[in-house]
């Protein structure tokens, strides 16, 4: 392969070790390890993680080391989890350290457009960079794979670390981890049992400088369904609107519209204004109630970077209406109409909470009549920034690149770490990621669950050499 990284920028302020360059027989290997796993289709549902989990073993047994301990989980039929064990040389005064992801991803619908097949983990030379294509390439099947080849690559160099390092591949994460990670917590746990946890949710570099986001919490999730009650009758000869159940979800629709979000100052948003490299006069700014609204999109406009849609989500319980439901036929009112809303809470906001706010915006009256059915629902959760693990993921940060400053944000999504914070383990999503020249920043926040997902070779390489160095210390 040839040397495709001449022209990135960004590249010249990190420190890299040779060994990962992107023109190594080691990158070569992590190339060809990532290609073969997002052949390996684990689309959930069904699935079928088992295929992918015995790959993975498979390649820890090529290796004919006898520190490595693999065992593979069925928790459910064909629900494939893999832990792979290094005992440590002095586990009992150490921690046990877990680099977990899953082994899942989400479908790929129909009308996607993908400009290289989604399960080919095709390698695409781009203007600046070589991209590997393919569902999974960046959520997360390249996590894995970098763990696994820092993992390797240590063991290679006789390497043995003082705690234990299990990595953990998970099925299911994607539709909540109920057939996977919750599984292997309850009834697999002295396989699972991990001190510390590592995985996805951070690592990438934030528009406010030398700035890396680090995943230290996540918000929690109260998705509901409203359903509204009318009159029924024939199209011909209608009711007063006030008694159709559609309007009655319109009107819900418009108070929703019209509510301004109230923002929370929480400690876990202050905790990552007071880490971010900003100015002090900016800091104080974005910690006023009254100011941040504005600060944020004045900072947005400026820098074209999505400071709002990035902070406020932190700041806010969002909702966001995403199914309307009523009727099957143009001559007949429907009698039922239903509305299905996305909602997202912060630390602390439980389902109590959050029902007496929806009483408030919908108004009292309306609200009583109305019939609400809990669909998905998870308490927030959060890890402290004062623990060893933090503080060696920092090191291995500021190692690579000089300066650099550890942002704790809170995730407005989900993931397999909400299973692990129950049992109080600290957790963390990183995994280093560099804004690519080929890409904007958008793209790579939406990246995720998107058509033409795809990782670059430097942000594969930068990975694993993160992962080899971090393990390095422990
Ligand atoms: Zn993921």
């Amino acid at each position: 392969m040839e040397q495709t990284n001449k022209k990135k920028i960004p590249e010249k302020k990190i420190e890299r070790l040779p060994l990962f360059l992107n023109n190594t027989e080691i990158a070569k290997e992590t190339i060809e390890f990532l290609q073969n796993s997002i052949q390996i289709n684990t689309t959930n549902p069904p699935g079928n993680e088992i295929a992918l989990a015995r790959f993975i073993q498979e390649k820890f047994e090529n290796e004919n080391n006898p520190r490595i301990k693999t065992k593979l989980i069925e928790t459910r039929p064909s629900r494939g989890n893999l832990i792979v064990t290094v005992e440590g040389a002095d586990p009992k005064n150490n921690p046990i350290w877990g680099f977990a992801s899953h082994l899942d991803v989400v479908p790929v619908s129909e009308d996607e457009h993908w400009d290289h097949p989604p399960f080919s983990g095709e390698l695409v030379q781009l203007e600046h960079d070589q991209f590997i294509w393919g569902r999974g390439a960046f959520d997360m099947k390249q996590i894995g794979v970098a763990h696994a080849m820092g993992l390797i690559v240590l063991l290679r160099e006789g390497f043995q670390p003082r705690g234990t390092i299990k990595l953990i591949y998970e099925a299911d994460e994607e539709r909540g981890g109920e057939e996977g990670m919750a599984i292997l917590m309850e009834e697999y746990w002295d396989d699972m049992k991990v001190d510390y946890l590592i995985t996805e949710g951070g690592g990438y570099k934030l528009p406010t400088g030398r700035d890396f986001a680090i995943q230290t919490g996540e918000k929690g999730k109260c998705q509901t369904l409203i359903r509204a009650t009318g009159v029924a009758g024939h199209g011909s000869t209608p009711d007063p609107y006030e008694k159709f159940a559609i309007y009655k979800i319109v009107k819900i629709l418009e108070k929703i519209r019209k509510k301004k979000r109230k923002i929370y100052m929480l400690k876990e948003y202050k905790q990552l204004i007071d880490a971010a490299s900003l100015p002090t006069l900016l800091k104080i700014l974005l910690k006023r109630k009254r100011m941040v609204r504005k600060i944020l999109s004045l900072a947005s406009k400026l820098t074209h970077e999505p400071f709002d849609k990035f902070f406020i989500p932190m700041l806010t319980d969002t909702i966001a209406p995403t199914i309307i439901r009523a009727g099957n036929k143009v001559n007949v009112i429907s009698p039922t109409a239903e509305l299905s809303l996305d909602i997202r809470v912060l630390p602390g906001h439980d389902r109590e909470f959050i029902y007496n706010k929806l009483e408030k915006i919908i108004g009292k009256k309306l609200f009583r009549e109305l019939e609400l059915e809990s669909i998905d629902y998870a308490l927030a959760t959060t890890s402290p920034i004062n623990t060893i693990l933090y503080d060696k993921i920092q090191a291995t940060l500021e190692e690579m690149y000089p300066g650099a400053n550890l942002v704790p944000i809170l995730d407005t999504g989900g993931s397999d770490m909400k299973h692990l914070r129950k049992k109080d383990i600290p957790c963390y999503g990183f995994s280093l990621l560099l804004k690519d020249p080929d890409l904007t920043y958008d793209d790579l926040v939406g990246m995720s669950h998107a058509p033409n997902e795809r990782i670059s070779v430097t942000n594969l390489m930068l990975a694993t050499e993160f992962t080899y160095r971090l393990m390095k210390k422990l």
